[in-house]
């Protein structure tokens, strides 16, 4: 740690990191901040205002939308610092970026999953521009729900299929393609001269699988309580030389698993059937999965509160894998497993049971995957030919 504080002209004054509540008053640091996370009154820094850049590679918006949805906090970013980038609210062009000195930026906070030639290039840049590279949620931290084209390993057949088979584009397809279907090109040569669009990838990536990342942020989107964390660590670091946490570190987690920090009463009940939430009367307070619905809480890292599960909804598995488990899709899968009735219990119960509960588990993959696949041990659909 001492080096990326080094790297950023401070010299770790011995201070631990405490990310919590706080305020700064006249330059210093106090706690019990009347809204957590807001500093009122903050000042300009003594040294002048960092500069931060914020970015989306193959993302949805919900990541910046949750940075511009943190309330009063979003204000302490703008009197801390300067945004030289930020596509989804203020201007800041690539040539700018461009024109700075090498670690001219502070930070970076970047969201999405890296999938085609614009992302790569600018995720290169930025790395290139900033002293810090934060990976700002689930897709850029696990590449997230874009990773599951993964499964396919093909980028033209995922165009394909986008293009010509999803309602809207079979509609489109239907009234304006005369001479076979309209497929993006990466190159077209218009009147006016040649149009290009990016590359997309065979392979989503994550972002650290692609540059040299300094901390996760995960969450799809990150909740409130962890860009809280996030700003917290920034500004004190910023104002009080607090030293940053050190190099890797996955903020906003706990060490331990959401089953842990879910309010729900667990009894490992044997599962004979699996439910869709909607199919079933929730119990309130049992175990989703002792409900038959399935639950990616086992394998999960804690540090959402458990969001999902509170309000009866199963937990999905986005703040990504507990610090246990190597495999988020594979632990979770022998985690239900696990909960399947076995012969000495259920004399009834014989090979084509089990297959038919398993049977019953709609699109296994996609459940068990759906935020970690470009981190999964089998990273993409394998083919034959090694491909
Ligand atoms: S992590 Fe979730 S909210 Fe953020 S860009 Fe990806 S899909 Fe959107
Ligand atoms: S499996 Fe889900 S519902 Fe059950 S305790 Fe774990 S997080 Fe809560
Ligand atoms: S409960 Fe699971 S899916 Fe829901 S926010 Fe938390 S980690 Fe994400």
């Amino acid at each position: 740690m001492g080096i990326l504080n080094k790297l950023l002209g401070k010299e770790k004054n011995g201070k631990k990191c405490e990310c919590g509540d706080s305020a700064v008053s006249n330059g210093k640091y106090v706690a019990d901040s009347p809204v957590a996370g807001f500093i009122p009154d903050l000042p300009v820094p003594p040294g002048g205002k960092i500069k931060i850049a914020i970015y989306w590679a193959a993302a949805c918006g919900g990541c910046d939308i949750s940075i511009l949805d943190s309330d009063e906090k979003v204000l302490n970013i703008g009197t801390m610092a300067d945004i030289v980038m930020w596509p989804i609210a203020a201007d800041g062009k690539e040539k700018d970026i461009e024109a700075m000195d090498d670690g001219a930026i502070t930070v970076s906070i970047i969201s999405g999953a890296i999938r085609n030639s614009e992302n790569e290039h600018m995720v290169k840049l930025l790395r290139q521009k900033s002293k810090l590279v934060i990976a700002y949620g689930t897709c850029a931290c696990f590449g997230g729900t874009p990773a599951l084209a993964n499964l396919v390993n093909d980028a033209n057949e995922v165009l394909k299929y986008v293009y010509t088979k999803t309602p809207t584009s079979a509609d489109f397809q239907s009234q304006y393609a005369k001479s076979g279907a309209i497929i993006p090109q990466t190159s077209y040569q218009a009147p006016e001269g040649e149009l290009t669009l990016p590359v997309v990838y065979d392979v989503v990536k994550s972002l650290d699988q692609v540059v040299d990342v300094d901390y996760f942020v995960p969450g799809c989107p990150p909740t409130q309580e962890t860009i809280t964390k996030l700003l917290d660590a920034l500004v004190n670091f910023v104002y009080n030389n607090v030293a940053l946490p050190p190099k890797g570190t996955i903020i906003g987690v706990e060490n331990k698993t959401l089953c842990e920090e879910c309010p729900r009463r667990k009894e490992n009940r044997r599962i004979d059937k699996i439910h869709e939430p909607h199919e079933v009367d929730v119990d309130p307070e049992l175990c989703l999965m002792d409900q038959g619905i399935l639950c990616l809480g086992a394998a999960t890292v804690a540090g959402c509160g458990a969001k999902c599960t509170r309000v009866g909804q199963p937990c999905r598995g986005c703040y990504g894998p507990s610090k246990v488990v190597q495999e988020q899709g594979a632990s979770i899968f022998t985690a239900v497993a696990s909960l399947f009735p076995v012969l000495e219990d259920d004399p009834t119960c014989d090979e084509s049971k089990i297959i038919d509960i398993m049977s019953s588990i709609k699109d296994p993959l996609g459940y068990f995957y759906a935020f970690s696949m470009a981190k999964a041990l089998i990273k993409a659909k394998v083919t034959e030919g090694g491909k």
